[in-house]
């Protein structure tokens, strides 16, 4: 299976050793990415990548690759690069990067940044960020339904990306992990089902028995466990539709990507 190359992904390094690329591999390897914007309209993936050069051995933070209208940059070795280093996008000792991936994001994650406002043409620049999204999870083996989360579901009090660079596009969050979804079937061939994700973490408690689905929304699915009334389930977030369940097509996902009818939890 070979990935549509759309687009080309341009190498600008930063230097290294320095604060911003410390030259440390990602360890034990990278296991989702996470979804970010720049928080700077009108800046292009450029003047990022050239502020981060000039800044390197004065801030730590940093990012893999940067994505505008014009270019995809990659600005510490992630795709393009036999080995993928780490990057310092997200606070280590926020917990959700854990409990949702088992990792801290820094450690095993790849940021990517959109870069939008001013000049920078939004439906262009959406496309490729989708597309190198897409691409990372091909590269990488990860399931493009469930290996993406955005800096704002893991740190909520400080960040709003990219909700906030995407709202500026005129898209949302929930809108990006479906198109991501779109784009690696047409970029692979495949064919995975793209359901309504909307990320809310929550939780409920069991009314009757619940079972909980392998991977899909749909009673047809294998069942992984049965949860005894009573007992907290907790959820990433859910899909609108699934298969349809006493005319209620709503299930909860849970952190392992899989499912169980809304119905069935208060
Ligand atoms: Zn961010």
């Amino acid at each position: 299976m070979a990935f549509k190359e759309k687009y080309t992904i341009t190498q600008v390094y930063l230097t290294s050793p320095s604060k911003r690329r410390s030259g440390l591999l990602l360890s034990p390897s990278v296991k989702f990415i996470v979804a970010h914007d720049t928080g700077n309209p009108g800046s292009t993936a450029r003047n990022n990548r050239n502020f981060y050069e000039r800044s390197r051995d004065t801030e730590s933070a940093s990012a893999h690759l940067f994505v505008d209208d014009k270019e995809i940059i990659e600005c510490i070795p992630a795709l393009t690069s036999a080995k993928p280093e780490k990057a310092w996008h997200v606070l280590n000792y926020l917990p959700t990067d854990n409990h949702l991936f088992g990792f801290n994001a820094n450690d095993a994650a790849i940021g990517v940044e959109y870069c939008y406002g001013g000049k920078i043409d939004a439906d262009k620049a959406y496309h490729k960020y989708t597309w190198v999204i897409a691409k990372i999870c091909y590269t990488y083996g990860l399931d493009p339904a469930k290996s993406i989360v955005s800096h704002h579901i893991l740190d909520p009090n400080r960040k709003f990306d990219p909700d906030n660079g995407l709202k500026q596009s005129g898209r949302s969050y929930n809108q990006l992990l479906l198109d991501v979804i779109s784009e690696f079937n047409d970029c692979t061939g495949e064919n995975i089902p793209v359901y309504n994700f909307t990320a809310q973490p929550g939780s409920g408690k069991v009314i009757h028995k619940l079972n909980i689905r392998k991977e899909k929304p749909s009673t047809q699915a294998d069942i992984v466990e049965i949860v005894s009334p009573g007992a907290s389930v907790s959820f990433t977030g859910f899909v609108d539709n699934g298969e349809s369940v006493n005319g209620n097509s709503k299930w909860f996902r849970d952190q392992n990507g899989n499912y169980f009818w809304s119905g069935g939890v208060v």
